[in-house]
This record gives C-alpha cells, structure tokens and sequence, in this order.
C-alpha cells in the first residue's frame, strides 16, 4: 500500500517517527485527539535516561514490591478497586523478571539506548532542537553503606552493558552535589545522562519543525483501525498506519482483533517555579522511588508508580508526599508555589516497548509501550520505524520488541 503514513499520537514518540519519516521523503500525516504534548510526553523529568538498561520486571523490584505497597503514598501503589484488573499484567511481570528474561530485556535495552545514544544528536539538530539539550549527568545516591552495596550488582550489570558511572562518597559527593542531606552517604554519577530544558516545549518544537516542513497534524479522535486505514471522528483516512498512542495504544490494536498487555504506570510530580536549591545534575533516589530533574529555570520532583488504570482521578497526595521528601532530603529547597502533575506512563509487562508490524497486520507498525523510558528511546524509536516503512533493515535485532511476542505466551 502507498500514500500517506499516518500516526496516530502527537506525543514525543509519534512525532519523532513523523519527523524521521519525513526526512526519508515520506508524506506523514499525524493524527491526535488533542494536539501536540498533550499526554506523557508533556510533564516527564525530561530525562535522556542512557544508564536505565536493566528492566523494571526483575527480582530485585520483586523483593522491594511488598514493603512499597504497604506504604498507601509510598514509590509503588495499586489502588484496591483496579487490583483484579492488574492481575493478568502482573502475573506477566512476575513472569518476565525471571533471571533468564532479566537477562535478554537487558540485551535488548542495551542494543536499544545504543541506538538511541547514537541517533541523538542528528535528530535533534534536524529538529532545530540542539541547544534544549544539556549534558550534566545523573547522580543516584544512597542512605548508607548497606543501601549503596544492594545496588553493585546491578551496576555491575550496567557495566557489562557499556554504562559509564563511576562512585562517589563523602568530600566528593559533597562536591558534585552542595547542599544534599547528609543521610545519603553514597552515590553514583553516570555522566553519559542527558536532559531536555522541557519535555513540553521540546515536543512542540517537533510538531513547528514537522508542519514547517510540510507535515499536517489532524485534529481527531481515531475510533478503529480499517482495511485500509483509520476510521476517526472527522471521517477516514487511508495510508500506512503508525500506532504510537501511548497508553492508549492498545484500544486502537483491539479493534484489529490483536490484544496488547498494555498498561498504564501512572506517574505524579510537581514543577516548582525556581526551588532555589543550585540542582547541578538530575538526582535519583532509588529508594524512594522519585528524582528531582533541572528544567530551564525550573525543578521538577517526581516519579512514584500507580497501577490504576486510565480512568481514575488523580491522587496528587502522592505528588505532595515526594515533595515532602524532596525537602527533608534538599534542605533549603522551597517548595512553594508549584505546578501538579499525574501522566500515563504506556507500559509492557517485560518493560520493552512494542516496535513492529501488527500480527496479521503488515501495513500497521506498532511504536509504544516505552514505560519509563519514551523520550529516552523516541530518537532511536524513530530511527527504526522510519527503516521498517522504508523497507531498510532497522540497525539492530527487533525480535525482543515484536508485538507479536505477546501472542505467544499463553
Ligand atoms: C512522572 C513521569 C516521569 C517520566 N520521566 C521520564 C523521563 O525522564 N525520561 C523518559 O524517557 N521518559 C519519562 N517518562 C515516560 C515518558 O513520558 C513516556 O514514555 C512518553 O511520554 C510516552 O510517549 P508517547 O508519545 O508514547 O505517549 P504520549 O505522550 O502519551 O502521547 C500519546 C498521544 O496519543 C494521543 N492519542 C491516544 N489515543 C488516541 C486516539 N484514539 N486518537 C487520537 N489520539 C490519540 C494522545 O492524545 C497523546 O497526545 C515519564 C513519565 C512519567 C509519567
């Protein structure tokens, strides 16, 4: 089939494909129920996050999962009236963590952030986007000696994959980092982490970028998948299709008879005006389960993992509850004065999105699921699709993110 692709979502992911393809002298037409930046891409940490290769399914979070859920605001939460609706993915969790899955996620995340990490720059400089980029690194750190030795094996890990890092403790951690609580006595700095001046702007600066170039973003809800196309709610278009719907993919995937465990980890975070803590690098803390990322001007705190589905409210007590931290843990941080935020984190149970043809569907490519991980792997997520609607061969092995990988599990 010939003529226009069609992607349906305007978030990073979607958009990052339009641009790529574009540049491959395709005609890309971009379909969203909203806009540009209106779902996860919008309020993100804003986080080139290179050194995340290991998988979140994984015996490690297996171990902390129970001790997390018994704190209701804790890092990991399942509100009880979506628990029965979680079982299936979780039951897929458990199963992908397994050591032997741990291991091939891992591989795959590894070839993944490679090409990521590679197609970075050119992308960006395509996109006029350069200059929103900053390279300050990313320091994980840690309340004592016990705590920093449970996380060497999976640096250890890391190491095997390529990950630059390096440990810092006492007058050194003091220096990377005035002003940290004293009760994180070690840390690890990856220097290879990469952050985005705002998620927000950065993917409207794609959408300018693709419409300047000839590219036309559709204002409509896309209701099904057809024989030919897409049926909308402004009537239907006929093309290649690209899924890249977020956490919303799925409902477009079933009306092609495929059923995709996707699910939504919803995230929380509250942007605050200026914080008037001097943040040097983008702070992680493993333990709590929520970072503290430098926007221009700005400083975002947040994270946290709700299993609770697309429709409920948002709880923002889980917001409040990691600011609060964040200022026992940076004292002198004001807290005042800030912007709450919850998104829809699209995620597979074995933590690697879905990138590839549709079951039964050659001309519907899949491009979602990237969980924590979508504006991290969006260049590198573009890079193939653009090769996939070429016909070229996608640099790296995409058997681990075949969609159909779901359909041979029982
Ligand atoms: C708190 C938090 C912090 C995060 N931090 C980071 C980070 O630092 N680094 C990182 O790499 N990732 C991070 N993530 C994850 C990242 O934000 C997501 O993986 C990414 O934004 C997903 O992008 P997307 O384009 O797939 O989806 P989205 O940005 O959600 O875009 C999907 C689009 O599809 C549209 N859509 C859906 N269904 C339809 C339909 N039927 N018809 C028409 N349009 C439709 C929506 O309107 C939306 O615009 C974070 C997420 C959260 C919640």
């Amino acid at each position: 089939m010939t003529g226009a692709v069609l992607v349906v979502g305007a978030g990073v992911v979607g958009l990052s494909i339009a641009l790529e393809a574009q540049s491959r002298g395709l005609s890309v037409r971009v379909l969203d129920r909203t806009g540009p930046a209106a779902g996860a891409s919008a309020g993100n940490a804003g986080a080139f996050a290179f050194a995340d290769i290991l998988p979140l399914a994984s015996p490690r979070i297996m171990r902390q999962a129970p001790k997390w859920l018994l704190d209701p605001l804790g890092p990991l939460s399942i509100p009880l009236a979506y628990a029965p609706r979680i079982v299936p993915w979780m039951w897929r969790f458990w199963r992908a963590s397994r050591p032997s899955q741990v291991a091939a996620s891992t591989a795959a995340q590894t070839a993944l952030m490679n090409h990521a990490q590679g197609t970075l720059d050119g992308f960006l400089l395509r996109a006029g986007a350069s200059n929103m980029l900053r390279r300050e690194g990313q320091l994980q750190v840690y309340e004592g000696l016990a705590q920093f030795e449970a996380s060497l094996d999976g640096w250890r890990a890391r190491e095997a994959g390529g990950v630059e890092f390096r440990h810092l403790a006492g007058d050194d951690l003091a220096q990377m980092q005035p002003g940290l609580s004293p009760r994180f006595t070690h840390a690890t700095f990856t220097p290879g982490w990469a952050t985005i001046d705002d998620p927000k702007v950065y993917v409207q600066t794609l959408a300018d970028k693709f419409v300047a170039l000839g590219g036309e973003i559709i204002i409509a809800d896309v209701e099904a998948l057809t024989a030919t196309g897409l049926r909308t709610s402004t009537g239907d278009f006929a093309g290649r299709v690209v899924i890249a719907a977020g956490a919303y993919s799925h409902h477009l995937t079933r009306t092609a008879g495929v059923r995709i465990p996707l699910e939504t980890e919803r995230g929380y975070n509250t942007t605050l005006p200026h914080g008037g803590f001097d943040l040097r690098q983008h702070i992680t803390f493993p333990a709590h389960g929520f970072v503290v990322s430098k926007l221009a001007g700005k400083l975002r705190v947040g994270g946290a993992v709700e299993l609770g589905g697309l429709n409920a409210p948002p709880n923002y007590k889980r917001a409040d509850a990691m600011l609060r931290k964040a200022a026992d843990f940076l004292p002198g941080l004001d807290t005042t004065g800030g912007t709450q935020w919850m998104g829809f984190r699209p995620s597979l149970p074995d933590s690697l999105p879905a990138i590839g043809a549709l079951p039964g569907r050659p001309d519907v490519i899949c491009a979602f699921g990237h969980g924590h991980l979508g504006l991290t792997q969006s260049t590198a997520t573009a890079a193939i699709v653009a090769d996939l609607l070429t016909g070229k061969a996608p640099g790296i092995d995409m058997t681990p993110f075949a969609p159909a990988r779901f359909m041979r599990q029982s």
